[in-house]
């Protein structure tokens, strides 16, 4: 028989229920690298109902046995690290389980029950290190989840039903094959950590803003070529990681200026100049392309453009710490290398706000990009 070793675990939320600094005593059983191939019932003969913690890690275990509800106090089962490619139905009468650690095993979508979604107290989930190619709906089920670990998978998509989860804090999902992210990601008002990392991802959507308390953002080995301007809102935001995405490299090499066109050229002059026109002198398609005009950022300029404008990378305040590359657009290339735009040197100031800062201190930069 397993003996049960006595430790203290705090219970996040629940002070009441334990001892008044939120900590309270545990049951543990210590199973791990016991080279068990089996699920070791007899080790609990008689003392079912009395674990709370069972660790299982790092076995050749290959299933979880239907009869696992019997253990009716766990409150965390680690059984990270072993061969397992089912979870049995049974697994969800649990009500009690707060974490569970199925790391590093040989998970699919479908190994885990269409009733997974039906936990009452779950907290923390760990597929990290499975074969999942997509996330499994039942997870979005579980609204009392806080952290989601599913890095090192193969997932393609994240369902936009992620918005249910409205307890998340912590989602990882490091490591896997997502081309983009859904923008109901920010809906998730709790997330503080948001891992993105090693992924095939092109864009972040702007709905990221509305994640007030992120505090981690991770999005290095990416795709990434443009960062949404309105991130340099996130206040709580203390680290941001982008090495390894083309952006910035690729703004500058790939920097292209079509000419614009005669109409282009005659709308931008009419508007530059303020020449009158009513809906009486020209026909409506002409009047809603003149007021389709947008301003030329650089705010020493006070032109306007249409469809052809000059991309350009602006430097933004990020934190206090670092400056973020941005795109912003510009009415002509005069209007980018006035203001002491140079594509040899991209890491100097182009922000004609800011040019008194003077230059971007290189070791900024490498922080942002490369740290
Ligand atoms: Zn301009």
């Amino acid at each position: 028989m397993c003996r049960l070793r006595f430790v203290m675990a705090h219970r996040r939320g629940d002070a009441a229920a334990a001892g008044e600094d939120g900590a309270e005593q545990l049951a543990k059983a210590s199973l791990s690298r016991k080279q068990l191939r089996e699920f070791p019932d007899y080790e609990f003969t008689g003392q079912e109902n009395k674990v709370n913690i069972i660790d299982l890690s790092r076995n050749s275990l290959s299933s979880i046995p239907q009869t696992i509800h019997i253990y009716t106090n766990v409150v965390e089962l680690d059984i990270s690290n072993n061969r397992i490619s089912e979870i049995p139905e049974e697994i969800v009468k649990l009500t009690n389980l707060r974490t569970l650690n199925c790391k590093n095993n040989q998970l699919k979508t479908d190994s885990l029950p269409k009733d997974f979604g039906g936990f009452a107290a779950l907290e923390t989930v760990n597929f990290g290190g499975n074969v999942m190619l997509d996330f499994p709906m039942q997870l979005t089920e579980i609204t009392s989840l806080k952290a989601i670990h599913f890095g090192g998978n193969r997932i393609r998509q994240v369902p936009p039903e992620i918005q249910k989860l409205s307890s998340l804090e912590y989602l990882y999902l490091g490591g896997n094959q997502l081309t983009s992210v859904p923008v109901e990601i920010g809906l998730l008002q709790r997330l503080k950590c948001l891992s993105l990392c090693d992924n095939r991802i092109e864009t972040v959507p702007a709905e990221l803003i509305n994640l007030r308390h992120l505090k981690s953002l991770s999005l290095h080995n990416n795709r990434i070529t443009t960062l949404p301007p309105q991130i340099i809102s996130l206040g709580e935001l203390c680290e941001l990681s982008l090495r390894g995405n083309p952006l910035v490299v690729r703004f500058v090499r790939d920097l292209t200026w079509k000419p614009p066109t005669l109409l282009e050229l005659s709308g931008r002059t009419v508007k530059n100049r303020g020449i009158p026109y009513t809906a009486e002198d020209l026909p409506s398609n002409l009047i809603e392309y003149l007021n389709s005009a947008r301003h030329c950022l650089n705010p020493k300029c006070s032109g306007v453009y249409f469809s052809s404008h000059v991309e350009h990378i602006k430097f933004v305040d990020f934190c206090g710490k670092y400056r973020l590359p941005l795109l912003q657009y510009l009415c002509s290339p005069n209007c980018s290398s006035g203001s002491g735009y140079s594509s040899s040197n991209y890491t100097s100031s182009s922000d004609t706000e800011s040019e008194d800062e003077g230059p971007v201190p290189s070791n900024k930069m490498k922080k942002v990009l490369l740290g």
